[in-house]
């Protein structure tokens, strides 16, 4: 891996300041963008195929501008929430069962099951859009809806038709709801991580 980041966990205070941790970010995405990680890499797809409003030209493909967004967040663990989820740092199934750890074994990505319903992979998509095994979860997601909509009602149809990948792509590319994003975004991964992650059972060879 070219880089590391050390993901920053949604209430334990963090050695590094805001300003550090996005110059980090900054520095890190920008290596892997200078070698083309982000079309490859599985972890990287809600960077993909972002289209940025361009002074006197057409919206042009700029992956990297993630300052907009982390300086129009003011909350810092809002903030943390959607780079966590942006940068693939979280701690959803999707990418805690990626690796090896403390005895447990790798799983497969198909096995990496949402600790609520256990019915699909937990990602970042799945919690905050699909997920409906809990009635706190659709609260939250109604709420934000609401009040995402009332905000940019344009979006009514998107919200209504795109698929979940899409569909978080585009919410993360509104701006002038960005902090109401990653306000869900922060709710939803608190509402997760009180509940232990669920590991499938191992099976015997
Ligand atoms: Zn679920």
């Amino acid at each position: 891996m070219p880089f590391h980041i050390e993901p920053l966990g949604l209430t334990s205070a963090t050695v590094l300041s805001t300003a550090e941790f996005i110059k980090k970010v900054e520095t890190g995405v920008s290596t892997w963008l200078l070698q083309g990680e982000v079309d490859t890499s599985d972890k990287l797809y809600l960077l993909r195929d972002r289209k940025e409003p361009q002074k006197d030209k057409a919206p042009a493909q700029i992956t990297l501008r993630l300052r907009h967004y982390l300086i129009l967040v003011k909350t810092r663990a809002h903030r943390e929430a959607l780079t966590s989820i942006m940068l693939s740092t979280h701690m959803l199934a999707v990418e805690k069962l990626r690796w090896v750890e403390h005895g447990h074994p790798r799983v497969d990505r198909a096995e990496r099951l949402c600790r609520l319903c256990r019915n699909e992979v937990e990602t970042p998509e799945h919690a905050l859009l699909n997920c409906t095994a809990s009635l706190e979860l659709l609260a939250l997601r109604h709420d934000f809806f609401v009040e995402l909509l009332i905000a940019l009602p344009h979006l009514h149809s998107a919200v209504e038709q795109m698929d979940s990948i899409n569909l978080l792509k585009r919410l993360i590319a509104q701006r002038p709801t960005i902090s109401l994003v990653a306000k869900f975004a922060y709710h939803v991964l608190k509402l997760f991580y009180d509940v232990p992650i669920y590991r499938p059972p191992r099976t015997l060879v």
